[in-house]
């Protein structure tokens, strides 16, 4: 369907029998094609086929049309999203004891109509307000939120949000290098930022950045397929442990996988292979710290805090562009 067509459907009667999404560039809103709310200029509207597009590019779900809910079948249920659209960071426990439904049901529900985690739509949902806050510089309304960190020993940290092939991601960055660079839907990211503002004493500020835009050039080119190492200095920020693991990833060449297992060995400590797993799922500045290449010794694709179907995608793309230097995977035996 032409993009022109669908944007004629947007409030007419007969809207409510199509299932594509709208989504509106200024507000940062995304909505059903039925949604009664003012009809935006043609111009400033995105069109997604599913709600799962949407939200990894970056909009978050329309409090009048709900487009998050349109397909509940409880009133528990449609509540308990109304509440969470409304205020992301509300207390889950509390909120579905209120509306007698589980936790199990509700992340069954997310997966079932929007292929992500509830805990996925949360961390999403709940950094893209306080993005917005932060561009439209109202810092007041971020002051206690996870952005923006009160105390006294500060330093200022660049934030932005980049397009890629894989969808939206943010990009922060100090004066020495990348601080993080993650898919804005990654799990956890809610509590990266938090981690960064409250132990590294960061305060976020939206803007531009010679470094942001040096990350943006080298994903794009890496996303064609172009580049296979990144030179744009990265600020790590983990403990002396977790700095030590993601070094390690940085050294793992384009195109080759590696196990967990393997990794450990060459950080000298087989027995720290949990640590090591977990210091990799703690990573901030994904694709540039290459941890998409750590697979199960299986050959099991295993985690990926960005979605295996992103981590699929990454390692595939890699492969068909490595040429003949590619020799599979990296193993130690
Ligand atoms: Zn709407």
């Amino acid at each position: 369907m032409d993009d022109r067509i669908r944007y004629d459907v947007i409030g007419t009667p007969t809207a409510k029998n199509y299932n594509f999404i709208t989504a509106v560039k200024t507000t940062g809103i995304f909505c059903l094609p039925s949604c009664t709310a003012r009809k935006p200029n043609y111009e400033n509207v995105e069109f997604f086929s599913t709600t799962k597009q949407a939200i990894r590019s970056g909009y978050r779900s329309c409090l009048i049309c709900n487009p998050i809910s349109h397909a509940s079948y409880s009133d528990g249920m449609r509540n308990a999203l109304k509440q969470i659209n409304k205020n992301p960071t509300l207390n889950i426990s509390e909120l579905i004891d209120s509306y007698k439904i589980t936790l199990k049901e509700l992340d069954n529900w997310f997966i079932t109509h929007h292929k992500l985690s509830l805990d996925i739509y949360l961390q999403a949902t709940r950094t893209l307000k306080d993005f917005k806050k932060l561009r439209s510089n109202n810092i007041d309304e971020v002051v206690t939120t996870v952005f923006y960190n009160s105390n006294d020993k500060k330093e200022d940290c660049t934030l932005n949000m980049i397009s890629t092939h894989l969808g939206k991601m943010y990009v922060a960055v100090d004066d020495s290098g990348v601080v993080l660079c993650e898919f804005i839907d990654r799990s956890k990211i809610y509590n990266q930022f938090k981690y960064l503002t409250s132990n590294r004493n960061y305060n976020f500020k939206i803007g531009k950045h010679v470094l942001i835009n040096q990350v943006k050039r080298q994903l794009n080119e890496y996303f064609n397929g172009e580049r296979k190492q990144f030179s744009v200095p990265l600020s790590l920020n983990g403990s002396t442990f977790q700095n030590k693991v993601w070094n390690k990833l940085r050294e793992l060449p384009y195109g080759y996988t590696t196990s967990y297992k393997d990794q450990s060995i060459r950080l000298g400590d087989i027995k720290a292979i949990r640590a090591i797993a977990s210091a990799n799922g703690q990573n901030m500045i994904a694709i540039l710290i290459p941890c998409h290449r750590i697979i199960g010794s299986d050959g099991s694709l295993t985690g990926y805090a960005g979605g295996l179907d992103r981590k699929k995608w990454l390692i595939n793309h890699e492969k068909s562009n490595c040429g003949m230097a590619y020799q599979g995977t990296l193993s130690l035996k």
